[in-house]
């Protein structure tokens, strides 16, 4: 049996209700979510060591000195990346592990393990998107239109993500089970069971 698990990277616009996705992934088909680090202050009701592991510029740095991240990026002028440790450890459980990180973080992590998963998800339309954003109410005006620029630049990166998901409003369980249907078709993916077959055809042998 196959027991490394796998590596599933949701991506998406600002706003677009990724975060709340990849929590009902793990509430309802028990997926391992990685807390991101970042130099981001919290948002109201935002606990450090749940949403995020809040960190200063140079803490963070230091991080990124001793190897710490798998990927990192700056994001509208804060950093974020993921930990190595909890990622790598979780994996070798052979449990599937979410990374809910942006488009460049997304390349490093494509690169590095080839057999990731990349999923971006999308709101129905740009208009829905905007309102979203300015609805949720947790970021000043002049944010949201930073955060509006950076979703135009990684518009142009999603042909680098292999599955394209849309969350419409009301209707999260369904983009929930889509990506859980992507990733369980993806198990089934020849290459995960090279090991297994190579088992399997030199026992034939031996028949
Ligand atoms: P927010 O400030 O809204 O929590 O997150 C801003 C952006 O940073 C989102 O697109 C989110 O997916 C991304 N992000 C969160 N954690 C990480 C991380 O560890 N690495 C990278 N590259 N991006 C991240």
């Amino acid at each position: 049996m196959n027991k490394q698990g796998m590596l599933i990277v949701i991506s998406g616009f600002s706003g677009v209700g990724k975060g709340t996705a990849a929590k009902k992934l793990v509430e309802k088909y028990g997926y391992s979510l990685s807390v991101s680090a970042t130099t981001r202050a919290p948002r109201d009701g935002e606990v450090d060591g749940r949403e995020y592991y809040f960190k200063t510029v140079e803490e963070f740095r230091n991080l990124i000195d001793y190897n710490g991240f798998i990927e990192y990026a700056q994001y509208v002028e804060n950093y974020y990346g993921t930990p190595r440790a909890y990622v790598e450890q979780e994996l070798a459980l052979g449990h599937n592990v979410i990374l809910e990180i942006e488009v460049d973080g997304a390349l490093q992590i494509k690169e590095q393990y080839k057999d990731a998963i990349l999923i971006f998800i999308s709101a129905v339309s740009a208009k829905e998107l905007k309102d979203r954003l300015t609805g949720r109410g947790t970021e000043e005006p002049e944010v949201i239109a930073k955060r509006m620029n950076r979703a135009k630049e990684e518009a142009l990166s999603i042909s680098n993500y292999e599955y394209f998901v849309i969350n419409q409003d009301g209707r999260l369980e369904q983009c929930v089970d889509q990506i859980h249907a992507i990733v369980t078709a993806k198990r089934q993916d020849i290459r995960f069971w090279t090991d297994d077959i190579i088992e399997m055809q030199n026992e034939l042998k031996t028949m």
